[in-house]
């Protein structure tokens, strides 16, 4: 291990040296052993240490996890709004009581900052719980208008299984944006992590028991995506399935639910954001600090980061040299430091990956700050925060998700310009917009093909409204009432009276 800073607060290291992390699947209220034949070694990104052995699930394990929800779904459904509501805020409590040791697992596994799981993910995590728990009793049924003699009820009806599939890059908090509607709902759940980050969420199944959630409610199956994933997208008794991650894998979970069940899809994929500074920008600094924040925050591995800078030729210059200078906020630092700024990326290979896209804009374009790989407690998966420029604007760069600390800035003359240069991507997660001028504001915000547009910020979010994607980012939402639409079906009572 390495040395401590002097400027830690919480002994985080020794607290990581003493965690006993159990990587076994959990299936039926219980810990299981796979029957896949190979355990695999789970390795933390931010200094090569096996964290656990992960089970490797077999079809068999997917088979049983979903016999499991199946049984377990008549008593949950019909538990009552009330009851699953109750269930959902105990385990919420008992998360808030082990957060430290969640925000631990996560920062281990994924390479995260602890101070940002401890913060945000975490927390976030929580309060998306609680806030579906009370949302559960809070839903009402229709009575549309129907003929005299008759009365109809519309009536929001859970779909039974459903399935999640999630990625490493929040890998706690979209778990829950997935699970805690669906559960809240009544239906019952069987999720898969990503293999590189399983450990938070086994972890989180294993509290959802103990806090008195019936035995097959929430089930983890642990292993690849195209073993265990496609085994859930494939399963004839699976009746839905909840994803986020990339564009390619959305394709296949299309192809499996056509060849299977006809299982409901939300696909939450890619992204590749466009940041549109106007000349008009009241703060320009505000607005910077805000650009780094977009491109740069855990370590640009967030689907909608707002990676495509675009800058009014006039203020071009001054804002690529305070975006310089906000960016210096994210340069890695040991995660478990506790320090502001960024943690390790999610991997050495993945890492590779990100600096080839470096190589590449240095060849073809220019490096204007960052682009250096560090190496910090013997992993070399840290990258300086970077920014791209001089590129054309139909390079790979400005279409092709990076999903590491790299964004690209380009100029624009026009509103026209901006909204075409913003568009012309096969992605439609989000975008950002910065402006003082209110009907402008309005205007390019109507007409930028995105799921969420940010006005004077980035990646606005909050759990009361929408988040998904147009085009190739995916359909479905996920949080805000209207995440239930993925796992309800509408129901007709008609009663037709003497
Ligand atoms: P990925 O698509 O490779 O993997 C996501 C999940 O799918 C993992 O659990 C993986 O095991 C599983 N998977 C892989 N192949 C599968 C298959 N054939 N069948 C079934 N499941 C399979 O993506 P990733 O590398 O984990 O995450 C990065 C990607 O996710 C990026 O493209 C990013 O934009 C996207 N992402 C999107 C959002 C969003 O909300 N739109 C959020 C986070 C990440």
């Amino acid at each position: 291990m390495n040395s401590t800073p002097t400027t830690i607060s919480t002994d985080w290291h020794g607290r990581a040296d003493a965690l006993a992390i159990d990587g076994r699947a959990f299936i039926d209220g219980r810990r299981v052993t796979g029957s896949g034949r190979l355990s695999r070694a789970t390795i933390s990104p931010i200094d090569g240490r096996v964290l656990a052995e992960l089970a490797t699930c077999a079809p068999a394990d997917v088979d049983r996890a979903v016999s499991a929800a199946r049984r377990a779904f008549p008593s949950w459904s019909r538990k009552g709004a009330a009851g699953r509501k109750d269930a959902l805020l105990a385990l919420a409590a008992l998360m808030e009581r082990h957060s430290d040791e969640l925000a631990l697992l996560e920062t281990l596994d994924s390479g995260k900052p602890i101070l940002q799981t401890t913060t945000v993910d975490v927390p976030g995590a929580i309060a998306t719980l609680r806030w579906y728990a009370e949302a559960a009793d809070k839903q009402s049924g229709e009575l549309p208008a129907v003929p005299p003699g008759a009365t109809a009820l519309v009536t929001r009806e859970p779909l039974g299984v459903v399935a999640g599939i999630v990625p490493w890059n929040f890998p706690l908090e979209i778990a829950v944006w997935k699970l805690a509607p669906a559960l809240a709902a009544g239906n019952t759940m069987v999720l898969k992590p990503a293999e590189q980050t399983s450990l938070s969420v086994l972890r989180l199944a294993e509290l959802a028991t103990e806090s008195g959630l019936p035995d097959g409610v929430l089930n983890i199956v642990t292993g690849t995506g195209r073993q265990v994933g496609a085994a859930l997208a494939n399963h004839m008794d699976v009746d839905a399935l909840a994803f986020t991650g990339s564009t390619a894998v959305s394709r296949t979970l299309l192809e499996a639910s056509g060849r299977s069940n006809l299982k409901r899809l939300s696909l939450e994929a890619g992204g590749k954001s466009s940041n549109i500074i106007f000349v008009d920008t009241a703060d320009l600094e505000a607005a910077a600090a805000k650009a780094a924040f977009g491109a740069f925050y855990n370590q640009g591995q967030v689907c909608s980061a707002n990676s495509r800078i675009l800058v009014q030729r006039a203020v071009h210059d001054e804002f690529s040299a305070l975006l310089a200078g906000a960016a210096a906020a994210y340069s890695p630092a040991h995660p478990l430091a506790g320090l502001e700024g960024n943690g390790a990326l999610i991997s050495s290979a993945h890492t590779d990956g990100v600096e080839g896209w470096i190589a590449r804009g240095r060849a073809e374009g220019k490096v204007l700050f960052g682009g250096a790989r560090r190496d910090i407690s013997g992993s070399d998966a840290y990258l300086e925060p970077t920014l791209l420029g001089g590129l054309p604007a139909d390079h790979d760069v400005h279409r092709e998700e990076i999903f590491g600390p790299v964004a690209v800035l380009h100029p624009f003359d026009t509103e026209e310009e901006a909204v075409a240069l913003a568009n012309a991507t096969d992605y439609g997660l989000a975008a950002s917009v910065w402006t003082s001028d209110l009907s402008r504001a309005h205007r390019v915000a109507g007409d930028l093909l995105a799921g969420t547009v940010s006005v004077n910020t980035v990646d606005a979010l909050g759990n009361t409204t929408p988040f998904g994607g147009f085009k190739q980012s995916g359909f479905g939402r996920d949080l805000s009432l209207h995440a239930f639409d993925n796992y309800t079906a509408l129901k007709t009572t008609w009663i037709q009276f003497g």
